[in-house]
């Protein structure tokens, strides 16, 4: 990655752990992690129910972490049950949250547009957005996969200032390596991170393309993440299934972090 942009790892912790668990697990990954530690941007994003408690714990131990929401309804306040809105994320303390995760794609039939909405009522109210993108194995295999996520980049992006642009995050998330043990080569990955960072300079300039932060999220773990680190379009990982183990987590920032 390019010296200039600070590496993050983001754990996504998805539906999993109980309140109790999740503190735990927020705890097992504080404990080891040195309160001056600056090199890596360390984001944890546990369920909705354990949001407040991950962050008790970050706050407490004065630990360089922050806390993400894995989702958010596009609206402030209202008859919308069920939902949590960008004023509730912040509210509890939220320095991001993930929008266009490709199981809120699938699952739930998201959109670009709805991703896009989501983006901007975020940063309306402080929140920086996480932005997934990622072509399923069909689309790649049609060579479709370039033109597919750069266009879901240019539709989520759609209207957003540069300088908001600039403090985001995107995921380049291919969905066929998703929780499935096979992971995007370096040089395929690479070639994506990269065609976005083109896509956002088309749109916002050099700039802006050159401070956003763009994440790898496959089934990175700490034998592949140091192979993904030193490509220059590759600014971190967004972790599904190794956020949940302290000692894989922490060896994911501490490789991370030889990157800064
Ligand atoms: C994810 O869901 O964002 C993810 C990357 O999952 P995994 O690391 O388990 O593939």
């Amino acid at each position: 990655m390019a010296a200039a942009r600070k590496p993050i790892i983001a754990g996504n912790w998805k539906m999993n752990n109980t309140l109790v668990e999740s503190v735990d697990l927020a705890q097992g990954i504080s404990y080891q992690i040195d309160r001056k530690f600056d090199e890596c941007e360390v984001v944890l994003c546990p369920p909705f129910t354990a949001l407040r408690s991950v962050w008790n714990v970050i706050e407490f131990d004065n630990s360089p972490m922050v806390v993400a929401a894995q989702d958010v309804y596009p609206v402030d306040s209202g008859a919308y049950t069920g939902c949590i809105s960008p004023v509730m994320v912040k509210d509890i303390g939220c320095t991001y949250c993930i929008i266009g995760h490709s199981e809120r794609r699938g699952y739930f039939n998201e959109t670009d547009a709805d991703i896009n909405a989501k983006a901007k009522a975020l940063i309306a109210h402080g929140v920086k957005p996480i932005m997934c993108c990622g072509e399923s194995l069909e689309c790649r295999d049609s060579g479709e996969a370039l033109a597919f996520v750069t266009g879901q980049i240019r539709a989520g992006l759609d209207g957003i200032d540069a300088k908001d642009v600039a403090s985001s995050v995107i995921a380049y998330e291919p969905i066929w390596a998703i929780g499935t043990g096979r992971t995007a080569t370096p040089e395929q990955a690479q070639e994506m991170c990269a065609a976005i960072r083109e896509t956002v300079a088309d749109m916002f300039g050099d700039e802006t393309a050159q401070a956003v932060r763009i994440l790898y999220g496959g089934s990175m773990k700490p034998a592949n993440v140091e192979l993904f680190m030193p490509e220059p379009d590759i600014d971190g990982g967004l972790i599904g299934g190794a956020s949940l183990k302290v000692d894989d987590f922490i060896s994911l920032v501490n490789s991370a972090a030889k990157f800064a």
